[in-house]
């Protein structure tokens, strides 16, 4: 099902959450992809950092037929999308990145066309989960975010 690897010719790009009902189907090519540690993420998805992917949010078709998706809005006024039967946080979107939809990697099910090419908020990563420290990939701060 779900691959780690990506295919630099990949054009579209399929998500779902745990119980299917909520799907993405997307257009690529992608925006950024990245690993964020900061602590709204941990909490939100209960993990020690989440993988993201931007994307154009015009070339994202959400579907959700049973009305499951769900936004959580937070006083950044950011906010999470997330399905009400399984639980599965999916989305992402803030006036700070107009245009963008940010989709949880973890929930894709094909390959993107990119890998991972940053930490960001690195400050507040956890000291429970071994990264790897010769990924190559560089480690930002909140402020360079
Ligand atoms: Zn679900
Ligand atoms: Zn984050």
């Amino acid at each position: 099902m779900s691959s780690p690897s990506f295919d630099p010719h990949a054009t579209t790009v399929h998500a779902q959450c745990l119980c299917g009902a909520v799907q993405l189907d997307a257009k690529l090519p992608s925006l950024w992809l990245s690993h964020c540690h900061c602590q709204r993420c941990q909490r939100a998805h209960g993990s020690a950092f989440v993988t993201w992917v931007g994307l154009e949010a015009a070339h994202c078709e959400v579907r959700d037929p049973q009305g499951f998706l769900r936004w959580y809005l937070a006083e950044t006024q950011a906010e999470r999308g997330f399905c009400t039967h399984c639980g599965s946080t999916l989305f992402f979107r803030s006036p700070r990145w107009p245009g963008e939809l940010h989709v949880v990697v973890a929930n894709l099910t094909t390959r993107l066309d990119r890998a991972p090419q940053v930490h960001t908020h690195w400050e507040t990563h956890v000291d429970w989960c071994a990264i790897d420290p010769n990924d190559g990939l560089p480690r930002r701060r909140s402020e360079d975010a």
